[in-house]
C-alpha cells in the first residue's frame, strides 16, 4: 500500500520516492505506483493534485481498486528507479483552502441550525455543500446566512488552529465528531478550533487564518436540501476584487456613488420604461395614421371590409393600437403585420358585430406559412416567417364570405 506522506505533512511539495510499478495505459501515458507519495488522489469531493514525476507532467492521481495511489503521467518509468517528485502547489493550497472552508462552512450550519452537510463539491470555478436542515427546511433566511458567515470569518480572524492525526479507538470514541465517518479503520479526524471535529483524508492548512475569507455566493434548495455555494482564500479574493471592479464601473457609468448605484439603476429603469411607453404610443399614432392614409382595403360582396397592412418593426402594442382603430368601425376586419427581423407577427381582429372566427383564422393560416398563434373569435396574434399569411387570410375571408 502507498503509504501516503500528505497525511502527516501537507505542506510537503518536493520528496523522493521509488518506482514500484508502471503500466502503459496508452503509446505516451502510464499509470505508475510509488512507495510512497504525497500527491493527493481524488477523494472525499477533493480533487487530484498535479505536478511532476522526474520531470514528468502528472495529469491523475486516483485511488486504484486495492486503494494505492496510482498517478497518471506523460511517459514511462522503470520500476525501481529513484524519482524526484514535485507538486504544483498553487493548485493544492488553493484545494487546501476551499476544504479547510468547507469544514468551518458545514460545522457552523451544523452548529447554528443543526443541518446535517451530504459531501463537498470543490469545483474548477466554486465549491458547493448540500446541507440537510431539519424540519424539512430548503432555505436560509438572508440574516441566517450572514451570521454563517460572521461566525466562519471571525474564526478565522482568530485564526483557530487546525489539526489532522490518526486518533486511536478509544480516543475516537470521545471526539465530538460532526458527522459519522465513512470509514471503520483507520480514521483521520480534522480539528478546527475547540469544536469543529470531522473525519478527513483532505489536506488542511496548518491555522484557519491561512483560508483567508469565506463567502456564501448562492444559496438554493437542491433536491429537497440547501445548496450553499461558497469561495475560500484567493478565490474569494479574487471575486471581491471583481466585483469591486465591476462597482467602480457602474458608479463612474451611473454618475453615482456605490451605495446608492441601486436607486439609481431602478430611476434608469424606470426612466427607460416611461421612455419605451412614450415610444409605443408615437408607433401606435404611426400605425394608425398609416392604416387610415394607406391600407389597402377590401369591401367584401357582403358589405363587411378587410384592412390588410404589413409595417416594419412596429412592435406588438402599436399593432394593436392600430387594430382597436380599425375595428372600433362596424363591419371591419384588421389582417395586420409587423416585420420583426427573421419573423413577422401577426395580428387578426374583427369589429364586435361581425362572425368570423379570428382564431381559427390564424390557426389555419399559420399552418400553411409556417408559424404559431392562437386568440379568440374577436382576436388573435401569432408569428411567421413573412406575411403571406395576411393575403391568405384575406383570400379566406373573401371567399367565405363571411359564413364562418
Ligand atoms: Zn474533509
Amino acid at each position: 500500500m502507498t503509504n501516503r506522506l500528505y497525511y502527516e505533512d501537507s505542506y510537503l511539495t518536493s520528496f523522493t520516492s521509488h518506482v514500484v510499478r508502471c503500466e502503459a495505459v496508452n503509446e505516451t501515458d502510464s499509470v505508475v505506483y510509488l512507495d510512497e507519495s504525497a500527491f493527493y488522489p481524488t477523494s472525499g469531493g477533493q480533487p487530484f493534485d498535479t505536478g511532476l514525476i522526474n520531470g514528468l507532467k502528472v495529469t491523475d492521481v486516483f485511488v486504484d481498486r486495492d486503494g494505492d495511489v496510482a498517478h497518471r503521467i506523460e511517459g514511462f518509468l522503470e520500476p525501481g528507479t529513484k524519482v524526484d517528485c514535485l507538486i504544483d502547489w498553487a493548485r493544492r493550497f488553493d484545494h487546501m483552502q476551499q476544504h479547510a472552508g468547507e469544514h468551518m462552512l458545514a460545522g457552523s450550519v451544523y452548529r447554528q441550525f443543526g443541518g446535517k452537510t451530504i459531501g463537498l463539491h470543490l469545483g474548477h470555478s466554486d465549491s458547493s455543500i448540500d446541507v440537510e436542515l431539519p424540519g424539512g427546511r430548503t432555505r436560509l433566511e438572508p440574516e441566517e446566512l450572514q451570521s454563517l458567515e460572521d461566525d466562519v470569518n471571525q474564526r478565522i480572524q482568530n485564526d483557530e488552529k487546525i489539526r489532522c492525526w490518526f486518533p486511536d479507538a478509544e480516543e475516537l470514541e470521545r471526539l465530538p465528531l460532526r458527522k459519522a465517518p465513512a470509514v471503520t479503520e483507520h480514521v483521520r479526524v480534522v480539528q478546527i478550533g475547540n469544536d469543529e471535529f470531522c473525519a478527513c483524508g483532505g489536506t488542511h492548512p496548518s491555522s484557519a487564518g491561512q483560508i483567508g475569507l469565506v463567502k456564501i455566493i448562492d444559496a438554493r434548495p437542491s433536491k429537497g436540501k440547501l445548496r450553499l455555494t461558497f469561495l475560500c482564500g484567493n478565490r474569494a479574493y479574487l471575486h471581491y476584487r471583481k466585483c469591486f471592479d465591476t462597482v467602480k464601473q457602474l458608479s463612474s457609468v451611473l454618475s453615482a456613488e456605490e451605495d446608492k448605484l441601486t436607486a439609481a439603476a431602478e430611476e434608469l429603469m424606470q426612466r427607460f420604461k416611461d421612455v419605451q411607453y412614450l415610444l409605443n404610443r408615437a408607433k401606435a399614432r404611426m400605425a394608425v395614421d398609416a392604416v387610415k392614409t394607406a391600407a389597402q382595403k377590401t369591401v367584401s360582396p357582403k358589405g363587411f371590409c378587410v384592412v390588410k397592412y404589413v409595417f416594419e418593426e412596429i412592435g406588438f402594442e402599436a399593432l394593436k393600437e392600430a387594430a382597436s382603430e380599425i375595428t372600433r368601425q362596424p363591419d371591419a376586419v384588421a389582417l395586420l403585420a409587423s416585420k420583426e427581423g427573421q419573423s413577422t407577427l401577426l395580428l387578426f381582429a374583427r369589429s364586435e358585430g361581425l362572425s368570423f372566427d379570428m382564431n381559427k383564422l390564424l390557426k389555419e393560416t399559420v399552418k400553411i406559412t409556417g408559424g404559431k398563434g392562437g386568440g379568440t373569435g374577436e382576436f388573435a396574434r401569432g408569428s411567421s416567417p413573412d406575411a403571406r399569411a395576411l393575403d391568405l387570410a384575406e383570400s379566406a375571408l373573401l371567399q367565405d364570405g363571411g359564413n364562418q
